[in-house]
Parts: C-alpha cells; structure tokens; sequence
C-alpha cells in the first residue's frame, strides 16, 4: 500500500501513473471496523485501484470534547488497510486540508438541516466540505459510503449530482455486530454496562412500532432520544447513551 500524505503529490500520481485505471475512494476518519472494511471491499471488486482516506476533520465536529475524545488507531488501521491489499491510503494533516483556514466551504439549506443537523449545527457543512475537498484532490471515479450515515450517503449523492462531480456515489450496507448493535468507531467509547444496552436501539427500530412508541421504550431504557424519524423509507433514530451519541436505521 502507497502511503501519501502530499495533494500535488497524489494528483500527479493520478495523472501520470494511474490515469487509465478505475478508481474506488473509501474516504474515513480511522479507528476503522468491518463496516469500513466492508467499504473497501466492495470498491477492490468494482475497480481496478482502491485508494482510502484517512482524516479526522475538525470542521464536522461542532462539539469539541467529541473531537478530543474521538479514537484514533492510525498503526492499527493501516494494518487492516494493507490486510484487505488496498492500494492507496492517502493521509493529510489538518494544515494541508485547510490552508485557507476553512473560510470556503460547501453549504446546504435543506436536508442537512433536519435530522442529525438539527443537534450538531455546521456538521454536514464540514462533512459536505471534506469530502468535495477529498474529491477534487483523489479524483475517483466512484466513492462508497455506508448507509449507516444515512442522512450523510443522501447529502454526499446530492451534492455530487448538484455540481456535477462526475462521481458515482455507492451506498453500502450498514453492518452489525452479532446483537445488531450497528459498528461504529464510538462503540469503544461505551462503558460495559453502555455497550450491553446499546443493542436495544437497534431491537427497538426493529419492532415495527410507532415513532412516539419508540422514543418511549429507548427513553425508559437510559436513553437520552434526539430523534426518531421515517424518512427515505427508512426509520432513523439518534441517541446518546452517557456521553456517547449514536445513530442508526432500519428499511421500513
Ligand atoms: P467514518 O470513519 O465514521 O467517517 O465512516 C467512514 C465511512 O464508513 C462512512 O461512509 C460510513 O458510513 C461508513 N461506515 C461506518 N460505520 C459503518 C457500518 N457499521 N456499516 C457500513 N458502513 C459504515
């Protein structure tokens, strides 16, 4: 695997070595599981090269003790990365990302407003703008994103075909641990006692009950609810159990 952590290095790498082959881009901010990885796999079966992305951006993250606290594994992760023969991992720091100190960015007035924007101002503004930023320099031809991040995957798709980027964007599906706890990098935030309750948002999605229904059962069992919303035939739900927030969704 081609570590690189240099745009121009990246693009010219692009241009001049690689520019006849198909390209798959599995932009990430580390501390990577299997829903990654599955990612991964998924781009190295639909194009010639893969290339993955790893940047923990300050600019999603509207609550900063969320960024101080969010796990990195960087030796860990390029382990896996290297194990699934991804081809490329590009790795840039913050100063390179946001030479202009994040005074450009990519903005959306509508979805990015609802659902998980509603309690994390700004945060699909950063996402939409590091991923425009991560598609300009990688230049794919296609990129993967879980439906795990549902609200991110329909935000992703829109902005593409709105400036039109040229770039196939490929929902994957949201993988599970065994009890159906959807993987996330948080989960290894959970407490034991946290991490064996955490099931319970996922089993309460699952049981076909109303929204107002729902919030109950997770409410009465330590939940702290954001929301529970039916939106593009999916039921979506944002939690926080303790200080850790998670997300999930189930097909309706
Ligand atoms: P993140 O590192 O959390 O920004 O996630 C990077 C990519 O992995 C995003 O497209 C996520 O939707 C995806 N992803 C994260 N968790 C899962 C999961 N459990 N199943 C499928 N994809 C996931």
């Amino acid at each position: 695997m081609i570590i690189i952590r240099n745009p121009k290095k990246w693009l010219f790498v692009r241009k001049n070595k690689i520019k006849n082959k198909t390209l798959g881009f599995v932009p990430t901010m580390g501390a990577l599981h299997e829903g990654h990885l599955s990612l991964i796999r998924r781009s190295k079966r639909e194009n010639d090269l893969t290339c993955a992305s790893i940047f923990i951006n300050p600019a999603q993250f509207n609550d900063k003790n969320d960024l101080k606290n969010y796990p990195a594994s960087l030796e860990s992760d390029i382990k896996k990365l290297k194990s699934e023969k991804t081809d490329f991992l590009f790795l840039p720091d913050e100063k390179t990302m946001y030479s202009d100190g994040y005074s450009f960015k990519v903005s959306e007035n509508s979805i990015s407003k609802s659902l998980c924007g509603k309690s994390r101002p700004g945060h699909f503004d950063g996402v939409l703008t590091v991923v425009m930023k991560l598609f300009n320099i990688a230049r794919p031809d296609s990129a993967y994103f879980g439906e795990k991040d549902y609200q991110q995957y329909v935000l992703i798709k829109n902005m593409s075909e709105a400036f039109f980027m040229n770039i196939e964007i490929i929902p994957c599906p949201l993988i599970r641990e065994k009890d159906g706890l959807a993987l996330s990098s948080r989960n290894r935030l959970l407490s034991e006692k946290e991490r064996l309750s955490a099931q319970l948002l996922n089993k309460a999605l699952k049981t076909g009950k109303s929204k107002n229904d729902i919030k109950r059962i997770l409410n009465k069992s330590g939940f702290n609810v954001e929301y529970v919303e039916n939106k593009w035939g999916r039921k979506l739900a944002a939690a926080k159990l303790g200080k850790v927030r998670l997300i999930d969704n189930v097909k309706i």
